[in-house]
């Protein structure tokens, strides 16, 4: 029998988990509670989705993250700028490095990126179910979730949760006896260079 993966949220994370974990012997559902899936794919970038940087280098693209840089380097080193510039040109999304490393699809829309993950994960057998938002989870044991939604309940052998930083999800995590730290903005760091500043993605 098939084994059942659940992702939690149908964001940028949660299709790009699926697109890359979308095969014959898995069973996959994304569970989204809006519905609407990778909304803010859609109005990243100021509508263009700038979907990586041109920094191909871990060990410099850990220095635009000043609190997570040690725990960023080893997946960094695992998969960076350029695997992220690689997946799409295999998918067929030509992208384009603008004059400030920031990169774009040369569409200059963001849908080119949300119907590539949406391709490569629905298209490929992964099931949606929208508005189904999820309220807890329960672990039975012996790699055994019991997923409890306003749609009802789903069982799974492996959960993926990829909610961003929707704070309903931490409550369900810490009923889980899973410890959450106090989150702190990150978005938008600005560097000053000595002859440049740039940031990561000044995208709005
Ligand atoms: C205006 C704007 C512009 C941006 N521009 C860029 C950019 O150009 N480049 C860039 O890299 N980043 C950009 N970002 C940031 C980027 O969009 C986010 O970092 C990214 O989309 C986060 O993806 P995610 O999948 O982690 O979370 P989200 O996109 O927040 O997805 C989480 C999903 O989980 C669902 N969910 C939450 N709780 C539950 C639940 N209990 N049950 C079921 N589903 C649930 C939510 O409805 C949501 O659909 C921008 C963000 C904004 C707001």
């Amino acid at each position: 029998m098939k084994k059942k993966l659940i992702i939690i949220g149908g964001g940028a994370a949660g299709f790009f988990a699926a697109a890359n974990l979308a095969r014959e012997n898995l069973d996959i559902s994304i569970l989204e509670a809006t519905d609407e899936v990778m909304r803010k794919i859609i109005i990243s970038g100021g509508g263009r989705c700038n979907v990586t940087h041109a920094c191909f280098d871990p060990k410099e693209l850990v220095t635009f993250y000043p609190r997570g840089n040690k725990e960023l380097l080893s997946p960094f080193m695992k998969y960076a700028c350029g695997d992220t510039m690689d997946w799409f040109s295999k998918r067929g999304v030509e992208l384009k490095i603008e004059e400030d490393g920031r990169i774009f699809p040369i569409t200059d829309d963001s849908k080119t990126i949300s119907n590539c993950l949406y391709k490569n994960s629905i298209d490929r057998g992964v099931k949606l179910h929208k508005k189904t938002k999820v309220d807890q989870i329960e672990y039975l044991g012996e790699n055994q979730f019991r997923i409890h939604t306003n749609q009802g309940i789903q069982e799974a052998d492996y959960v993926l949760i990829a909610t961003g930083s929707n704070v309903s999800m931490w409550k369900v995590l810490n009923d889980m006896g899973i410890k959450t730290i106090e989150p702190v903005p990150s978005l938008f760091i600005q560097y000053q260079r000595p002859s440049t500043s740039r940031a990561l993605w000044p995208c709005l």
